[in-house]
């Protein structure tokens, strides 16, 4: 098989994984070196639906060893296959780098011979990238589960993110689709690239290369998971190994015929829900056991924090010159950045409607949780009522169906089933 083939067999092959969000890696430009990252992102973009493009997100080989039910590349597909060495992809990313094609590279593998072989050749790219190739642009490594932690933490030192996927949210559904994976290669990895993280960032002073920050993805719709356990599931990996990001990537059924996997993807909007719901753990103080106390899914027709609003109503109104600022981040309508000003401009005087409009807080949501200056500007206190109101205001068009970006124009007779 020629190079471009090759490539594209491997780019079709990579593009289920969508843990690649390049934020928060900063390089700057050095002399005999080449490329930059900056903590803005300059190497990625994303599309409406979330998904991170503009990186060269590539497998180097879709040979595996292993037959998980869900994924393009198991074993028992009958697929083109092939594989890329270490140096064709340092040539390559150099190459698509210099045209302006990409800004940074993502690297995954299937499992080809073992865990460890695997492991050995991307660490072998990568360390040849950032050592003789000079590239000093983005780089996102996918770790192999059940690879020698060596091989991981070295990998770890050039790269600037690191993720391990759990794919499957729950060890029932781990062996019911993915049998051959076992859910310890997944979580041990992760332990101890967040403590090897940890350890180094308190020797920071004397070790100038940190390790890289971890990341993980699962598959939503493929299991019965319900959000609560996958939302409990995140929270915990926030919590204990201080992952920068949880991705959820809905199930795409590319193998049909099988009674374990449903025959259509999820609803969209679900995957959009545990956006959402990701943020409110990571930027708003929330747990996962508030926002899903029962073992169900997240509302798709009404936001997170609406939802969770509306449930709790009994929280609200509050007065906006008193709440605290924790508070105050619960409100629908309240952002991060005007809860602050908000809490900094009620230290000059009390605030009221006008001043609220000014901050462009969305008073179309935040009237029917909050007192201005004891007045209530909601039309109405009924929680259903309000539940309806702001469910009105939805942006979200239902249904919606993702579709997996494609890094070629027309897909492979393999992918797309025209043959
Ligand atoms: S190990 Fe990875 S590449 Fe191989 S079948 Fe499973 S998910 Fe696919």
């Amino acid at each position: 098989m020629d190079l471009e083939d090759r490539i594209k067999v491997l780019t079709e092959g990579a593009k289920y994984d969508v843990s690649c969000s390049s934020s928060g890696s900063n390089t700057s430009a050095k002399t005999g070196y080449l490329g930059s990252a900056a903590s803005s992102g300059i190497c990625h973009s994303f599309t409406s639906d979330g998904r991170c493009i503009s990186l060269l997100k590539i497998l180097m080989s879709n040979h595996c060893i292993y037959d998980c039910l869900y994924c393009v590349n198991r074993r028992s597909n009958d697929l083109p296959r092939a594989r890329m060495s270490p140096k064709e992809l340092c040539e390559l990313v150099i190459n698509f780098y210099k045209r302006n094609y990409i800004e940074g590279f993502f690297l995954s593998s299937a499992v080809e011979g073992s865990p460890n072989q695997t492991m050995q050749k991307l660490l072998e790219t990568v360390e040849l990238l950032r050592t003789e190739y000079k590239f000093r642009g983005y780089i996102h490594l996918k770790a192999i589960p059940g690879a020698d932690s060596g091989l991981l933490d070295r990998a770890s030192m050039f790269v600037d993110r690191m993720s391990l996927n759990i794919e499957l949210p729950s060890e029932r559904s781990l062996k019911l689709l993915a049998p051959q994976k076992k859910k310890e290669a997944i979580v041990s990895p992760m332990k101890q690239l967040s403590e090897t993280y940890l350890q180094t960032k308190l020797e920071r002073p004397r070790i100038k290369k940190i390790p890289a920050g971890q990341t993980t993805q699962m598959i939503i719709g493929a299991s019965p998971d319900s959000d609560a356990s996958i939302m409990r599931l995140s929270q915990g990996l926030y919590d204990h190994f201080k992952l920068k990001r949880v991705y959820y990537s809905s199930y795409v059924p590319v193998n049909t015929g099988n009674s374990l996997l449903p025959m259509l993807p999820p609803d969209l909007r679900r995957e959009h829900r545990l956006y959402e719901a990701d943020f409110l753990l990571r930027m708003y103080g929330f747990r996962a056991e508030e926002l899903l106390p029962e073992d169900r899914n997240l509302s798709l027709d009404l936001d997170v924090k609406s939802d969770w609003a509306v449930n709790n109503f009994a929280n609200f109104p509050l007065e906006i010159n008193k709440a605290s600022y924790e508070m105050l981040l619960r409100v629908p309508g309240i952002g991060t950045r005007n809860a602050y000003r908000i809490a900094e401009a009620r230290r000059h005087g009390k605030i009221g409607f006008d001043a609220l409009k000014k901050m462009r807080v969305v008073l179309k949501r935040a009237k029917y949780f909050i007192t201005v200056d004891g007045k209530f500007y909601g039309n109405t206190d009924n929680p259903e009522r309000i539940k309806n109101i702001l469910r009105g205001q939805e942006l979200l068009p239902a249904p919606v169906r993702s579709v997996q970006l494609s890094f070629f124009d027309t897909m492979p007779s393999y992918i797309s089933g025209e043959f």
